[in-house]
């Protein structure tokens, strides 16, 4: 018998507890969410279902950033896609309400998504490069970001996208392999990332400090919309 197998057997004996002192109701729900949390322990990351990417997601304590947290922040919106975008790591509104960009520059992600006829939840779906709130909200580091890299790199094969599109540099480094030089530099460019096409733009919390630079976003944001339509050229 592997190691494998053996941890597997651990884990039923403990679901098969967590199942005989569930009661009804809520302690049916607590129960059935625990054994979410025990499966995932017994999958790996990237064979993972949406259920247990988020009790993985949510359990996590792969590097430090999980002591400041109130909550990980998952990822939200259209589970099929067809639009991915990836953020950087939750700030203090996102800790506070698990979700990502609630705050001043998710409110400017929102509306540059319906300004090109999208939609989070109906067309997009929005993900950070870590899951956990940086401290101060500095740029989560690129330990940090690795430590969190196989849980992005589900929620990209599960959401199959047609675009990623990467805000800001920390996405652009991570989804790209390599820090650039400048965001400057990956702007109206086709990269690629698991095989999907990747454009790279300013994060929402850039351009709220640098509004000139939104004509550019709004460049980059037509470019995404042509390669999603194959017609980048
Ligand atoms: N900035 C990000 O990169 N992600 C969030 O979720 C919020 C702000």
């Amino acid at each position: 018998m592997n190691e494998r197998m053996l941890r597997e057997l651990e884990l039923a004996d403990v679901v098969a507890v967590v199942s005989r002192t569930a009661g009804a109701g809520s302690r049916e729900a607590e129960a059935a969410s625990t054994m979410n949390a025990v499966a995932s322990l017994a999958t790996p990351v990237s064979s993972m279902s949406w259920p247990e990417l988020r009790s993985a997601v949510s359990a996590c304590t792969a590097c430090g950033l999980c002591r400041g947290r109130k909550q990980a922040v998952f990822g939200v919106g259209a589970e099929k896609g067809p639009w991915l975008f990836v953020g950087e790591g939750p700030g203090a509104d996102e800790d506070e309400q698990g979700e990502p960009f609630v705050g001043q520059a998710g409110k400017l992600l929102d509306s540059m998504l319906a300004a090109a006829g999208l939609a989070r939840g109906r067309d997009a779906y929005i993900a950070n490069v870590v899951k956990c709130r940086p401290p101060g909200n500095r740029t989560p580091t690129l330990d940090e970001a690795a430590a969190c890299a196989a849980f992005l790199d589900r929620q990209v094969d599960l959401v199959d996208p047609k675009v990623i599109v990467a805000l800001g540099k920390t996405a652009a480094t991570r989804v790209l392999g390599a820090e650039p030089a400048s965001l400057g530099s990956l702007r109206g460019k086709l990269h690629d990332y698991r095989g999907r096409p990747v454009v790279v733009t300013y994060h929402p919390a850039y351009l709220l400090r640098n509004l000139p630079d939104k004509s550019k976003a709004w460049e980059d944001l037509l470019f995404a919309r042509r390669v999603f339509a194959g017609r980048h050229g």
